[in-house]
């Protein structure tokens, strides 16, 4: 029988969310609910110096809000809780006493001066970077180079201490990856890296294995970035003689600069005027706030359809998918191996198709926020109608692009504009003009029956008893109702701000 897929998002908890994390959990998220399998949520929280306060509830926060939820969690628990590193620590010792038995790790009780003092002697022309490696590991402070004795005596006696990975010479490491096929890596290239720190707790490296040997995952998605350490994870996974439970690697292309130059960075974000991380991240240091893709305005149902096609696709025309779809569709053959260009102006063509899918009333829901918030700024007191709002976002949803345009589209339903482009209106303005304009408010005042086809009706049949085109005044109408040159059709504005507040803005352009 094969075993049930198990697939694992390890982030770190240090900052906020990058896109690429969030693409990360995408893929996994699908893979596993593709195969039946269970997607579970593991903090690799083992690096305390890089402990951010905040970081993962925000990621927690970040998965629901992109409705990518897992599973298993520290929040939801499982049967392999805890799920949090920093709660496993007394399990990895044993590990690391098991790889040291087995010659494959040895203690290692060097300063931080005496790595320093080795980097220095030995950087040459040819060797820029000298590393703790079977080069240098034999004239350094550890249990290859001491007695026995003496390595006891300075564990009895406190001495703060490491373990190290015995990295083996000229040993040819293999993998085979689901995305990049077979890759290979020289063993003598890789440093010894530590895998015990002095404070007792495991890094990343020897976590990440021991954890995914006991939380049985069976496929592990993580990004490019990580591929240099692959080999020092499939010796561990041999030397703890657990090859044969491996996951299978699939390690995920980077996401670019928008001019394909490097791996897209918070930076580039914040250069270019575009969110990077997927909510606001507030850092708890400084309180620096970087604007994530919810604040800007993004559906997180775009905002996931964006990340799935950066770095996959169908094999087909179609760009716009439903996360059921994307299940029943994605496939991990199907996933590039090249880095994928950033391009905004993509995403929110993204937005802008789900603004244009999903129902009046929950986009209504979505602008509320947006919508009071300007009402605010104006300083206009009342209550919003959602009753109205629906009719407006209906109105101007496929002029709105991010979530804050429902603002910039529809304000003038609710409040008369601050200002108006008379400028325009001028341009083509005359005496006959005006006095149509003052002839209609009058005919206005006499209406009875107050609808976008009566309105228009009316406004048409005095138009054309001036001998004026329609043409010729509509753009004034609109410029007086709603400020500018922008905004849907100009009668049913009308019909909506009702009769009293049509004809007030009409009077007050006084030309
Ligand atoms: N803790 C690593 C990170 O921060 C996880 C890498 C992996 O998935 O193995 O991304």
């Amino acid at each position: 029988m094969s075993k049930k897929v198990r697939v694992r998002f390890a982030p770190s908890p240090t900052g906020g969310l990058h896109l690429g994390g969030v693409r990360t959990v995408l893929y996994n998220y699908l893979f596993a609910r593709s195969q039946g399998g269970d997607f579970v949520l593991r903090i690799e929280d083992t690096d305390q110096s890089r402990f951010v306060a905040g970081a993962e509830q925000y990621i927690m926060d970040c998965l629901k809000w992109c409705g990518l939820e897992p599973d298993e969690s520290p929040e939801k628990g499982g049967p392999f809780a805890p799920y949090r590193q920093s709660e496993r620590k007394h399990l990895y010792a044993d590990y690391a006493e098991q790889l040291i038995d087995s010659g494959h790790a040895y203690i290692a009780f060097d300063t931080a001066e005496d790595l320093e003092k080795m980097r220095s002697e030995h950087k040459t022309e040819h060797n820029t970077n000298p590393q703790y490696d079977h080069r240098t590991r034999g004239l350094m402070l550890n249990s290859l180079t001491l007695a026995p004795e003496r390595v006891a005596e300075l564990v009895a006696n406190g001495t703060p201490h490491v373990v190290r990975i015995k990295m083996p010479e000229h040993e040819t490491i293999t993998l085979t990856d689901m995305i990049r096929g077979e890759i290979s890596f020289d063993s003598s290239l890789v440093d010894d890296k530590v895998l015990l720190k002095a404070d007792g707790m495991p890094t990343y490296h020897l976590a990440v294995v021991v954890d995914d040997y006991l939380m049985k995952i069976t496929h592990a998605f993580r990004g490019e970035e990580w591929l240099p350490s692959a080999p020092v994870h499939v010796l561990l996974w041999e030397y703890l003689g657990w090859k044969a439970d491996m996951p299978q690697w699939a390690h995920l292309p980077l996401i670019l600069k928008p001019d394909g130059n490097g791996k897209l960075s918070k930076r580039d974000g914040d250069r270019l005027g575009f969110p990077v991380f997927a909510m606001n991240w507030t850092d708890p240091k400084t309180g620096d706030v970087t604007t994530g893709f919810r604040e800007m305005g993004f559906l997180p149902q775009a905002f996931v359809n964006m990340l799935a096609m950066l770095g996959w696709n169908s094999g087909t025309e179609q760009e716009i998918f439903s996360l059921e779809e994307l299940v029943s569709k994605f496939s991990i053959e199907r996933v590039h191996k090249g880095g994928a260009k950033f391009d905004f102006e993509k995403a929110k063509w993204f937005n802008n198709q789900y603004i244009h899918k999903t129902n009046n009333e929950t986009l209504a829901q979505l602008a509320l926020p947006y919508m009071e918030e300007g009402l605010k700024k104006a300083r206009a007191n009342g209550v919003l109608e959602m009753a109205l709002l629906e009719k407006v976002v209906g109105l101007v949803k496929d002029r709105c692009t991010l979530l804050p345009d429902f603002w910039a589209q529809g304000h003038f339903f609710f409040l008369t504009p601050a200002t108006i482009d008379e400028a325009t209106i001028k341009e083509k303005w005359n005496e006959q003009k005006k006095q149509f304009f003052g002839a209609w408010t009058t005919a206005l005042e006499q209406q009875t029956e107050w609808n976008e086809q009566a309105i228009e009706t009316s406004f048409n049949e005095l138009a054309q008893l001036n001998g004026l085109k329609k043409g010729d005044v509509m753009l004034p109408l609109r410029i007086m109702l709603v400020g500018g040159k922008y905004g849907p059709g100009v009668f049913i504005i009308a019909e909506m701000i009702g009769k009293k507040e049509t004809i007030k803005r009409i009077k007050a352009v006084n030309l």
